[in-house]
C-alpha cells in the first residue's frame, strides 16, 4: 500500500478514518497527537514540553516534531504503508516529511483531505470533550486550534495539490458514505 497522509481540521475525523483505513488495509499508523499524549501520560521530559503547547491549542515547534516523527516512523515494521495522522501541520513539516521519506527510498503516497463545516466540527469536539475528557477539547482551546489550523495548516492543502497527491472528501452527513468514497479513492491509487 502507498503511504497516506490524512489531513483536516480538528474534529474532521482524522483519527476515526485512520483506524478504519488501517484495519482494512493492514497499514501502520502514526498519530502525532497520540504520541504526544502518551509522552504526557508517562511524565517524560518531552511530555512536559508538549503539554504546555497542547493545553493552549498551539503547535509543538517544527524541529521537535520532525524529530519525533522520524523516530516513530523508523520504529514501525518496514514494508507496509503508513498512515500519517496529524502530521504534517506546517509547510516546514511537509517538506521535512518529503525529504525524510525520500532519504529512505519512500514517498508520501497520497493525501486525503477531510472537509467538514465548522459548526459540525465544533459540535463534534464538544461532544468528544464530554466522552473522552481531552484537556484541549474546551471551547476556548478549540477556537485557538481552529485559528492555528487556518493560519498554519490549511495552506498545506495547496502544497499537496501542487505535489499532485491531494484527494478531497467532503462530509455529507454520513460516515458510511464518507468511508465508501475514501476506500474507493485509495483503491484507485493502489
Ligand atoms: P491531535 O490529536 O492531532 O488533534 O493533536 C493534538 C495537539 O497535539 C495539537 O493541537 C498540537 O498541540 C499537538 N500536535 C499534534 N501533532 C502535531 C504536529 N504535527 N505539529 C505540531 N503540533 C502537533
Amino acid at each position: 500500500m502507498k503511504n497516506i497522509i490524512i489531513f483536516g481540521a480538528p474534529g474532521s475525523g482524522k483519527g476515526t478514518y485512520s483506524e478504519e483505513i488501517k484495519n482494512r488495509y493492514n497499514m501502520g499508523h502514526i498519530s502525532t497527537g497520540d504520541v504526544l499524549r502518551a509522552e504526557i501520560k508517562n511524565g517524560t521530559e518531552l511530555g512536559q514540553v508538549a503539554k504546555g503547547y497542547i493545553d493552549q491549542g498551539q503547535l509543538i515547534p517544527d524541529e521537535l516534531m520532525i524529530d519525533i516523527l522520524a523516530k516513530t516512523y523508523d520504529a514501525l515494521p518496514a514494508g507496509k504503508g503508513v498512515i500519517f495522522d496529524g502530521f504534517p501541520r506546517t509547510i516546514a513539516q511537509a517538506e521535512a516529511l518529503k525529504k525524510m521519506l525520500a532519504e529512505r527510498g519512500h514517498d508520501m503516497g497520497m493525501m486525503i483531505e477531510l472537509i467538514v463545516d465548522e459548526e459540525t466540527l465544533m459540535a463534534r469536539l464538544l461532544r468528544r470533550a464530554e466522552i473522552e475528557g481531552r484537556a484541549d477539547d474546551n471551547e476556548e482551546t478549540i477556537r485557538n486550534r481552529f485559528q492555528v489550523y487556518h493560519a498554519k495548516t490549511e495552506p498545506l492543502s495547496k502544497w499537496f495539490e501542487s505535489e499532485g497527491i491531494r484527494h478531497a472528501f467532503t462530509w455529507k452527513g454520513s460516515k458510511d458514505l464518507m468511508l465508501e468514497e475514501i476506500f474507493a479513492g485509495i483503491e484507485k491509487e493502489n
